[in-house]
């Protein structure tokens, strides 16, 4: 059984990851604790809402850790870079 993807929506999923993209780039500041409580609100209260932001924050937390731990480095720019094509490659119906 195959079904269509042709039928039109009115939600503009594209804002939305936008949306995400922007969280992501204050992730790892997040993260660091370097951010203030208004805008660590701001992402956990998106994250709450948007189960792949809240995956990739599970992914990214794990990864931060083991960086840490195993040479108490920042997170590579690369890794960054990696996480924003994840998003943009993500399916776009999120929502149930
Ligand atoms: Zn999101």
């Amino acid at each position: 059984m195959e079904s269509d993807n042709n039928h039109h929506k009115h939600c503009g999923p594209d804002s939305k990851h936008t949306h995400c993209l922007e969280m992501f780039k204050r992730l790892s500041e997040y993260l660091d604790n370097e951010l203030d409580d208004i805008t660590c609100k701001e992402i956990e209260h998106h994250v709450e809402q948007c189960v792949p932001c809240f995956s990739c924050l599970q992914t990214l937390k794990r990864t931060v850790d083991l960086c840490k731990q195993a040479s108490n480095k920042p997170v590579p720019e690369e890794f960054s870079r990696k996480l924003k094509e994840m998003i943009q490659n993500m399916p776009k119906t999120t929502s149930p």
